[in-house]
C-alpha cells in the first residue's frame, strides 16, 4: 500500500518533492515493520525515512481507517 497524500518534506538525499510513503508491513513486531515502513522518494529511490511527525503506528491506523472506509 502506498499512501501519497501526506505532504511529506522533500527527499533528504536529492532534495525532490517526489517523497511517497510505503507500508509494507502491519504487524509492528515483524523486522519489516522496523526496517522497511517509511517515506521513499520517487526520484532517486531511497529510503526508507522516518520523516515527519506521523509515526509507522499512524500509518497503520490511517491504512485501517481507509480499507474500512
Ligand atoms: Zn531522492
Amino acid at each position: 500500500m502506498e499512501l501519497v497524500d501526506w505532504t511529506p518534506p522533500p527527499c533528504p538525499t536529492c532534495g525532490a518533492d517526489e517523497m511517497y510513503h510505503k507500508l509494507v508491513s502491519h504487524i509492528p513486531s515483524s523486522k519489516a515493520f522496523r526496517t522497511l515502513n517509511g517515506w521513499y522518494c520517487g526520484k532517486c529511490h531511497a529510503g526508507a525515512f522516518q520523516l515527519g511527525n506521523v509515526t509507522e503506528s499512524d500509518a497503520v491506523r490511517f491504512a485501517i481507517s481507509l480499507i474500512n472506509k
